[in-house]
């Protein structure tokens, strides 16, 4: 550490992102739940299109983008903003709803940003732990008097709770902002958005990196009521304004218009999930009930290092965490049915 970094030793804790490697050819990457599918072809034309205006500032306000939204959502533009992926807004929101006075609460097993976000804001912080089925009980959340984050499919857990639970948190805190950050939510979850016309305590975020094959293109969107929304757009001005580039814009805005091929894509992964699943209880692991393109799972004869490790033997990466409720799991992304195939073979062997 520099003697000019202005933070203390150990205030802050960086997030650590899976392992990107640069030999990516030569490995099946199932590490961080991106899409194993491509992009459709016209979202890689309108980002080629918008590179040879890249001379100019994009719009800061992203209206176009906004009005797509607000076309398929049924509510106005002014219900919508964009981040520079999901990640940005729930930067935005900690900055926008928590402080040392509002507090904030999350669940001791979720997205690891949380607890790095409320160290870098310097948040007053309640952690609650899943229960012993590793799922989230909403009774937990009543009346914390706190700006809750909720996961939703959790992750890693990839357990969802329905819309009727999440309207039960958002009922039993009215005076606080519930955010609901659903990255995995069009691999099978109930969808919170409709909630945001009744609450105005809301705030739904959404990424195109999981379902819309843009994980590298960060883009992800936050739906509130306009009230939230113009808190957010205030953190976001005054940070930067630019956030979304016109490249990302322009490919989002072609995502938008083919709604169809991703939403083909989800249930691809729907179904090679359940092939795995199936396939892994054959082989005597036990894997969480997973709404996400991921499952976490765990085997009795073999920890979640071991695993790791000699799958990495044989060049097909997963995610391991090392902590003391996680530490006999690894977490897989689903791939397509061949790297499936192929990690099955993998895991067959080293048993
Ligand atoms: N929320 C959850 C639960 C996630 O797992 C991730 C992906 N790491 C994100 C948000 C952030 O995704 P992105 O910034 O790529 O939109």
């Amino acid at each position: 550490m520099s003697k000019y970094f202005s933070r203390k030793p150990g205030e802050l804790k960086a997030y650590v992102p899976g392992e990107q490697p640069r030999n990516v050819q030569q490995l099946i990457k199932l590490n961080t739940n991106e899409s194993p599918l491509p992009p459709a072809p016209e979202v890689i034309d309108a980002v080629a299109a918008a590179a040879q205006k890249a001379n100019l500032y994009c719009d800061p306000t992203m209206f176009k983008l906004r009005e797509d939204l607000a076309s398929i959502y049924g509510y106005t533009p002014d219900h919508f903003t964009l981040g520079n992926g999901s990640d940005e807004l729930l930067s935005f929101a900690f900055l926008a709803f928590c402080n040392k006075e509002i507090g904030v609460a999350y669940a001791d097993i979720t997205y690891g940003f949380y607890s790095v976000l409320s160290r870098l804001y310097a948040t007053d912080t309640k952690i609650i732990p899943l229960d012993a089925q590793y799922c989230i009980n909403p009774y937990d959340y009543s009346a914390l008097g706190r700006t809750i984050f909720i996961a939703n499919p959790n992750a890693p857990t990839g357990i969802a709770l329905t819309r009727a639970q999440i309207e039960g948190v958002l009922q039993a805190n009215p005076d606080n902002v519930v955010v609901i950050d659903q990255a995995y939510v069009d691999f099978g979850a109930e969808c919170a958005i409709p909630l945001v016309k009744k609450y105005d305590n809301l705030l739904v975020i959404n990424t195109f990196s999981k379902s819309r094959s843009f994980a590298g293109g960060r883009v992800g969107f936050a739906v509130a009521q306009p009230e939230l929304i113009a808190n957010l757009e205030t953190i976001r001005n005054s940070i930067n304004p630019y956030n979304v580039n016109s490249l990302s814009q322009a490919a989002a805005h072609a995502i938008l218009q083919h709604n169809d091929y991703y939403m083909q894509n989800c249930s691809v992964i729907a179904q090679n999930r359940a092939y795995l699943t199936k396939q892994l209880d054959a082989l005597g692991f036990t894997t969480l009930p997973s709404m996400t393109n991921f499952v976490f799972t765990r085997h009795p004869a073999i920890s979640g290092e071991q695993l790791y490790l000699q799958l990495k033997q044989r060049a097909i990466l997963v995610r391991y965490f090392d902590s003391p409720r996680l530490r006999d799991f690894c977490r897989i992304t689903i791939g397509t049915r061949e790297q499936v195939d192929a990690l099955l073979d993998a895991i067959r062997s080293i048993l």
